[in-house]
């Protein structure tokens, strides 16, 4: 395929999940939804179970707003929003980490409001590396295999687990030399960028790693350089709005490097391959870190987004502040004083899952993009 068939299959299954899940579920697949930000979706995949991302919709909240108040963040909102809808029908489970209050009211909510998908928690400690918190971490992973077994019927089998885990390892290999290798091709918009990494939730990791060689081969191939494009790097939960992507791609930015959750930090950390599968799997979760939803006294992510958007030479560092989110507003103030430190702008911009109006958004971009010419 060339690299448009490819992109244009990323974008198929990045604009439809819904159809994506029913032809899982028509292929005699059991699919559990995993919601933000670190679901263990390798205990999944390990039980045959397909993995598949629940991160909400930009849609209009109507019926979830009888559960959460209005001061909550839009992707928890549309995530309930979506299940009382019934777009997630078929699914066996939704998994939900414990890793921002906002995620702990989601499965207290979802238990009552879609009653038809059983809720599964899986809570995570707080400080992830003293003494006990391996045994902690373990113990919610089996809490997550034992309702697992209930909801699905299937069964867990730690060789299995092996295997998965080498199946995300190769996976989060390919990710990263993809963000490496998109650095150097501002052909590829900002909306395909989205698609490729969105898409990374709807598909079965090894059919995802697949397409993604398919696309760096290709990429090797094709053409690079528009010396017009701006490179800037991207922080944030979530930038996968396309009227927001469309902003980026009309004033010319290029997306070198990114910090989004829902992106490349899904994939900064492998899991060894040494030891007993699950006790390597939560040895993974404890070394994992630069997250605003991963404790950390000495913030070291600040300093990681300005070496990053050094390296990549990104011009300037754009923040995508999902409303309401707590851990991302605590860390936006150091990420400011970082980048203001090593002579990067940065610019804010604050985003919501029911937001249909971009013009503030892109009045801040144009802006933006003056600056950083000027420079
Ligand atoms: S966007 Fe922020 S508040 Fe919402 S679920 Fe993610 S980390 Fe929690």
């Amino acid at each position: 395929m060339s690299v448009q068939q490819i992109l244009d299959r990323f974008h198929t299954v990045a604009s439809n999940p819904a159809k994506q899940k029913d032809a899982y579920l028509a292929a005699g697949k059991k699919v559990v939804l995993v919601a933000p930000i670190y679901t263990p979706e390798e205990i999944i995949h390990s039980m045959g179970l397909i993995p598949m991302g629940a991160w909400g919709g930009d849609i209009q909240i109507q019926k979830s707003k009888e559960y959460f108040p209005a001061f909550i963040c839009s992707i928890i909102q549309s995530i309930l929003e979506m299940g009382m809808r019934g777009t997630y029908k078929g699914a066996s489970a939704l998994v939900v980490p414990s890793l921002c209050d906002s995620l702990k009211c989601l499965g207290q909510n979802w238990k009552y409001a879609v009653t038809s998908i059983p809720f599964i928690p899986m809570t995570y400690p707080q400080n992830r590396r003293c003494g006990s918190a391996h045994d902690f971490i373990k113990a919610g992973y089996n809490r997550v295999i034992s309702d697992l077994e209930t909801a699905a019927g299937v069964r867990f089998d730690e060789s299995a687990l092996k295997q998965s885990n080498a199946v995300y390892n190769e996976h989060n290999a390919v990710m990263r030399r993809l963000d490496s290798e998109l650095a150097g091709h501002p052909e590829v918009t900002a909306a395909s960028r989205s698609d490729i990494f969105k898409s990374a939730w709807f598909m079965e990791k090894g059919e995802h790693t697949a397409l993604v060689q398919e696309l760096l081969q290709a990429l090797e191939n094709g053409k690079t350089g528009k010396p017009d494009n701006i490179p800037v790097m991207t922080t944030g939960i979530l930038c996968d709005n396309p009227s927001l992507l469309s902003i980026f791609d009309k004033l010319k930015f290029h997306i070198v490097a990114d910090d989004i959750a829902a992106e490349s930090r899904q994939y900064r950390t492998d899991i060894n391959m040494e030891g007993a599968p699950l006790d390597e799997l939560a040895d993974k979760f404890a070394r994992m870190d630069n997250c605003s939803v991963l404790y950390d006294p000495d913030k070291k992510r600040a300093g990681l987004i300005t070496s990053t958007a050094r390296s990549r030479d990104a011009k300037g560092v754009v923040v995508v502040l999902t409303k309401f989110c707590d851990p991302e507003e605590f860390d936006y103030v150091i990420i400011k004083k970082a980048c203001e430190a090593e002579g990067l702008p940065v610019l804010l911009i604050e985003v919501d899952r029911q937001m249909v109006d971009y013009a503030q958004a892109k009045t801040a971009l144009e802006t933006f993009k003056e600056v950083l010419t000027a420079r």
